[in-house]
Order: structure tokens, then sequence, then C-alpha cells
């Protein structure tokens, strides 16, 4: 049931991207060991435009004979440079995207009873390819809002519920309020099958129970909110599933009759693909329904059908890592290239690229900042790396002020993100990149302003 070709496609994807990412430090460093050389801004520009594709700026080799070259700023810009070029070709080429899979995905989910799928997973950047990759759904069809420890905000999903119904209401999208179909809310917490002690939800203190906790605990709680405040039976669907990131492999909580699960009660999907190896293809869905069907007493059919085809899915995924990375992904621990912080960021489909804060300002989402600034203090600042954080608002071109607002919101993040890190950001420990885009027209990221320049500014300046 594994799709081979898919899998060569999305890995290809992966290894280039993350490749790009990768180049940065080992042409730092040679372009290091010749900042004292006769010709050194020359040497410098020949080898990053054929190591990286583009050149550095001038401004910052200039200084190199006369000071240390200052590594910190140099190795900001080249990753963000990288994010931009990245961003650049997500969003002309579409290189994940199928417009065909996405219009059949919605016949596929309203069959099941849904016409929303609303997923929080964790913000651990091992989580970020959970839509495309793990799931294997079209990351269009699907809305994505990770938190940290999958601890999504309640009063978020209420508001996204509302805008739902009111477009169905309003304009029968994406179908009219008279067929009987539910938002399905879903949250996705992991642990490490390797390292269960270290390697888990850096936000439930590693505890895989906790974590799973975490999440139906909001799940319910949304559900109860939805219902307390809406008459006339509204209410939602819920689905709990877990990931272990060192492998891949999801194990799905099967609500019962009344839309209920439990924390032992679940499927998962190494499991079940172990039972299916021998059969056909047909066999094998055939199988995969009735393990749903056992797991829970009387799962609503529709649901039933999701979670089957959510197991095949990953099957793919479990091929997947097996294929091209082993018994279990190399990089079991934390190993993002960057934090991404605001609103937006539907570029990042890939495993361990990104950790996440989505936020509208500094104040509420500082656990999750927090979380992703000491993530990062391991990974880079332990190195002499800065923290690269891309501050990004997307926003609906339509109406009218939004993207002053976007950028104001930039500018607002990125002070109170400098401001509550003063220490890092004035050793040239943090840097961050402002950044906006028009999410209607779906064209590329526009980029207001740089750590790296500001500072080059202030210096030309003082
Ligand atoms: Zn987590």
């Amino acid at each position: 049931m594994t799709r081979v070709d898919e899998n060569q496609q999305l890995f290809d994807y992966e290894r280039c991207v993350k490749a790009s990412f990768d180049a940065i430090v080992p042409v730092l460093k040679r372009i290091s060991a010749l900042q004292h050389e006769e010709g050194f801004e020359v040497q410098a520009q020949a080898i990053a435009r054929e190591q990286l594709g583009f050149g550095l700026p001038a401004e910052i080799l200039e200084d190199a004979w006369v000071n240390q070259l200052d590594m910190r700023r140099l190795f900001a810009w080249c990753l963000f440079e990288t994010y931009r070029r990245f961003c650049d070709e997500f969003f002309t080429e579409a290189p994940l995207g199928s417009v065909e899979e996405e219009q059949a995905f919605h016949t596929f989910i309203q069959d099941c009873g849904f016409h929303t799928l609303d997923v929080s997973p964790c913000a651990d950047g091992r989580l970020a390819h959970v839509i495309r990759y793990v799931l294997r759904l079209p990351y269009r069809a699907v809305r994505r809002k990770s938190y940290a420890g999958a601890m999504f905000d309640v009063d978020d999903s209420i508001q996204k519920w509302v805008e739902t119904e009111m477009l169905r209401l309003r304009e029968g999208r994406p179908n009219d309020t008279d067929m009987p179909t539910r938002y399905l809310k879903v949250a996705v917490y992991h642990y490490s099958s390797g390292d269960p002690d270290n390697q888990g939800c850096a936000a439930h203190g590693s505890d895989a129970t906790r974590a799973a906790q975490g999440g139906l605990d909001q799940l319910s709680a949304f559900r109860q909110a939805i219902e307390n405040s809406f008459c006339c039976g509204a209410s939602i669907d819920l689905l709990l599933i877990g990931l272990d990131t060192d492998t891949d492999v999801i194990r799905v909580h099967v609500p019962d009759a009344s839309g209920d699960m439990g924390l032992e009660r679940y499927l998962d999907a190494d499991e079940v693909r172990k039972q299916t190896l021998r059969l056909s293809a047909y066999e094998a869905e055939a199988r995969i329904t009735e393990l749903v069907y056992a797991t829970a007493d009387n799962v609503a059919p529709g649901m039933a059908k999701l979670i089957s085809r959510l197991i095949a899915n990953n099957f793919s995924q479990i091929d997947y890592v097996r294929a091209f990375h082993g018994e279990h992904y190399e990089d079991i621990g934390h190993a993002e290239r960057f934090i991404g912080a605001g609103i937006g960021f539907e570029e990042v489909q890939l495993r361990n690229l990104t950790y996440f804060a989505y936020l509208d300002t500094v104040e509420e989402a500082t656990q999750d900042l927090d979380v992703g600034v000491s993530i990062f203090t391991k990974l880079n600042v332990s190195h002499g790396l800065p923290i690269p954080v891309v501050v990004r608002y997307d926003y609906h071109g339509q109406v009218p002020g939004a993207r002053e607002r976007a950028i104001k919101r930039c500018a607002r993040v990125t002070d109170a993100l400098t401001a509550r890190y003063a220490k890092l950001a004035e050793s040239g420990l943090l840097h961050t990149l402002q950044v906006v885009r028009d999410c209607n027209v779906g064209g590329r990221i526009e980029v207001l302003a740089c750590s790296v320049n500001a500072q080059a500014t202030q210096e030309a300046r003082g």
C-alpha cells in the first residue's frame, strides 16, 4: 500500500531543502579560515556563490581585515537568505501541492461527515511535517495551528468554528449548513520510542501520558465550549493522535459512539501494518477497518472511514522513514534550523526545520517562545551561533489596512522579542527577520527588515 513514487518525490524535496540550510556552516567555516588572506572578499564571494547559490553582503566582508569577521551576523544573514529562497520556491512552484488531491480530499472528508479538518500539533519541529508527510494529506485543505504541547488555544478554535459555520451559512462553502457534517478538531501529541525520557515532548516533561492527557483535555474543553455557547445541538467531533517522532508511526485514539476517547484505547499504525503486510491492498483496507471497529464500541462509520484512511496513509510514511533513514531518524532529537514566530508558515511542511510559535503578542505566547529559545540555546548558542527568528504575519489583502496592521505587528513582536531575550540579542546571539505575506494572492513573502542589516546601519551611523 506504500506510494513509492510519492515517497521518492517527498524525499528529494526534503533532502534538497535541508541541504541548502545545512550548507551554511561548512561554507562559513571555509570562509572564516581565509579571512586574513589576500583577495579574501573575492574568494569568499566565489565560494558562497558556488556552494550556497548567492553572494554575501559586502559590508560584512569588508571589515574582516580590521575586526574579526562577524560570523554570527554572517550566519544569520545566510540563514535568512536561504529561508527567503525556500519560500519563493514554495510559493511559485508549489513542490508539495496538488489541486486534484485537494478536491478529492474535500469530497472524501464530507463523505466521512466532516466539513473542516482543523489540526493542532505540538509546536515541536519534529511534527512540522505531520500534515503532508506523516498523514499524507493535502496541506492547503487542512487547517494547521501548532502550540507547545499541542495545548491549543480554545478561544482561537471557537473563532475559527464560528467563521467556518458563517461561511457555510452565507456562501455554502465548503458545503451548505443543511448537510449533516461537523467540524473536526484534531490534536497531535508526541513521544519518542527510542529515548522516551529525554526526547519526548518538552512542554510535558517528556511524559507521553501527560502529553496525551493534555491534548485530550484541550479537545474536551473545546467541545464543551461549543456546546455551551451555541444552542440547537451544535457540537463538534474530536480526534486525538499520538506521533512517535523517531519513526513517524501514529497511534489513533479511536472515539466511541458518543465521541469519547480513552488514553489507553488506541490503534498503533505499525501494529496494523504488521497484520496487513501479506494482504492485497483490497484485503488490507478491509482489515484496517475491522481493527478500527474493534478498538472502540460503535465508532461512527464516517469517523472509522477517516481513521482507516489516516492509518493507511501513515503506512507510506513508515516506509519512507525505513527506506531513507533506517529503523528510526538519525536526528531523533531537536535539529530545527530556525524559529518561526507569528502567523503563517504554510511553506513549512518539513520535519525538524522550524520550531513554531504562533502568536499575536509575545506576552501571550511566552511559554511557546521560552521552550523554543531553550531548544535553540542548546542547538545554536552553545556553539556560538545565533538563534534565527523569522517574525511573520500573513494577512488577507482584500481587507483594507490589513497589510499595514501586519507590518506593525511584525515590528511590535520583534521589539518585544528583543526585549525579552535582551542578553542574547545584545551579544548578537538572537537575530530576527520580519516578513509579511498576502495569503489571498498566494504570492511570495515580503521582507520588511532584518536585525543583521539594522546592526549594520547602526554601526554606520555610530
Ligand atoms: Zn511537544
